[in-house]
């Protein structure tokens, strides 16, 4: 497979596919740049290499073609100042506007095309729809992580038109090195901590985790799902009833393969789905009817807490519990703490999933843990073992 630390750019047109997916507000301003930002190092990689960029992207769910609020050009400005180069910019993504401005791109120029969701093609996975795409760029690199699980044109079917000359760009290549030592190359003990509101989006990560994780810390409102299963009473905290009969097998599976699985025993629970409810602490086997379990407890703080401080890989998704609410979030910040305390004493960290990266960027740690996944549904599914279709069309 091709390097991005030693591939020769020198006078070549590379077509990237970025994640420049970043949220507008109405006066089509960014208000959060993350994502461009992180796409920056390699665009400049190609740039001093003596290549030219020709960006491509999606950005929001455009249902019927063009539409203001969803065109790229409002990236521009931005760009252009992080780069310190006028980004030049092609209001559509394939035909003769784009071919043009691609011919006069000389080395050190960046060409932005207009948001590749216009067309339907995109996400279909349109053959002749990527071969159009593939036209000016003499090199594809990829390096959009969190689409990399999508077989679009864009993201994975252009790749065959560039046999010879394709390859991951910086944030790519970080995500699959970093996920993979937390997947193959673990150092033991490894303890993943999951949490978030359901068990039903992750029964397979669950179940790709047995077989290699020795602790397995379940909390956020999934535990209450196995707390039913063993025959405690939840009160009116969230409840799958038709996965209770699956929490139980997981259990029992995880006994047979000797996985330590820690199900909170407290928990903080409210009269009402609310910061200003009234709130105590309980047990998690007797919550009363018209309370809810909206955090872990003291207790399970302290255990859970020791456990990862004792771990030498980490692998956190999804929080304890409400955490957008301040009374309901001092697991989840207690847990981001001790992930960064067992950091700092050398255990390898990884976060993903959108909310426990939030949580994780709320409480100022994202220097205190090993690696922040960018891509959370595609950072699970690598997890889950999938072959994401991005991924295998650079590799394969
Ligand atoms: P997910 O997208 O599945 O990772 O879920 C994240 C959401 O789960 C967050 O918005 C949390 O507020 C929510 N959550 C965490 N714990 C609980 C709980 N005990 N009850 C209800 N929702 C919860």
């Amino acid at each position: 497979m091709k390097n991005i630390d030693t591939f020769n750019f020198s006078n070549r047109k590379v077509l990237v596919r970025v994640d420049f997916n970043v949220p507008l507000n109405d006066k089509f301003e960014i208000t959060d740049p993350t994502r461009i930002d992180a796409a920056i190092p390699t665009i400049k990689k190609i740039l001093s290499g003596g290549g030219a960029a020709i960006l491509m992207s999606h950005l929001g769910r455009p249902k019927n073609g063009p539409e203001e609020k969803f065109s790229l050009k409002h990236v521009v400005p931005y760009l252009s100042k992080k780069l310190g180069v006028d980004v030049k910019f092609a209001d559509d993504c394939i035909g003769d506007t784009a071919k043009e401005l691609a011919v006069g791109l000389r080395p050190g120029d960046v060409l932005l095309l207009e948001n590749l969701r216009y067309y339907k093609e995109e996400t279909k996975g349109d053959v002749e729809f990527a071969r159009k795409l593939s036209e000016p760029g003499d090199v594809y690199m990829n390096d959009a992580f969190g689409t990399a699980h999508r077989a679009h044109a864009s993201t994975a079917i252009i790749a065959q038109f560039f046999p010879e000359d394709k390859l991951f760009g910086y944030i790519m290549q970080n995500e699959v090195k970093n996920i993979d030592k937390v997947i193959h190359n673990t150092q033991k003990p490894f303890t993943a901590i999951l949490g978030g509101a359901k068990v039903s989006g992750k029964i397979e990560i669950i179940n790709n985790l047995l077989d290699k994780v020795d602790n397995l810390l379940i909390g956020g409102g999934m535990m209450f799902t196995f707390i039913k299963a063993f025959g405690g009473n939840v009160g009116n905290s969230l409840i799958e009833d038709d996965l209770v009969e699956m929490a139980r097998s997981i259990a029992e599976k995880a006994k047979q393969m000797g996985v330590n699985l820690y199900i909170p025993t407290d928990t903080v629970i409210a009269n009402d789905f609310s910061n200003d409810a009234d709130h105590k602490e309980s047990d998690v086997n007797t919550i009363p009817d018209g309370w809810m379990g909206l955090d872990i407890g003291t207790e399970t703080v302290r255990k859970f807490t020791v456990i990862i401080e004792n771990s030498k890989t980490i692998l956190w998704n999804g929080p304890m519990g409400v955490f957008e609410m301040e009374n309901f979030a001092t697991g989840t910040k207690a847990i981001a703490e001790a992930i960064a305390m067992a950091t700092e004493n050398g255990a390898f960290s990884l976060i993903g999933g959108g909310d426990s990266v939030a949580a994780i960027n709320k409480y100022g740690l994202k220097e205190k843990v090993s690696y922040v996944s960018t891509g959370g549904g595609a950072m699970l599914e690598y997890i889950e073992g999938k072959e994401l279709p991005g991924v295998k069309a650079i590799k394969e």
